[in-house]
């Protein structure tokens, strides 16, 4: 006889939240402890299921790229995924030979002579 072990919940769409009974799977997988620090989790502490993929760095909202965080450690992820984001975000820029707009758009020569650039690069 085989039966399918308890499959990995994959959410519908990104604004599904995570149901109960994957929280408990996670948390319990994890022992109760922080994935990250490893501190047990109690008292001031909470639980945060963390994306180990960020979903805006383009990681799912599947079981499987979730974790449990305690609440410090998760807000210090959150802003490292949101600083790997911009990163992407101007590497993906450069690689598509998007440059910023220039800022300083007129200045002098050692001669003295003005030299006015055009905004665009
Ligand atoms: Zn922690």
């Amino acid at each position: 006889m085989s039966r399918a072990i308890d499959t990995l919940w994959v959410a519908k769409n990104e604004d599904q939240a995570i149901p109960p009974r994957v929280k408990l799977r996670i948390f319990a997988a994890a022992g109760g402890l922080c994935e990250e620090c490893t501190n047990l989790i109690v008292g001031k502490l909470r639980p945060e299921y963390d994306h180990k993929i960020a979903l805006i760095n383009g990681g799912s909202h599947t079981e499987d790229n979730l974790q449990v965080l305690c609440s410090e450690c998760h807000k210090v992820k959150t802003r490292a995924d949101v600083a790997e984001k911009s990163v992407m975000a101007r590497k993906q820029r450069k690689a598509a030979g998007i440059k910023k707009p220039r800022t300083i758009r007129s200045w002098r020569r050692f001669d003295g002579s003005v030299v006015t650039a055009p905004r665009e690069r």
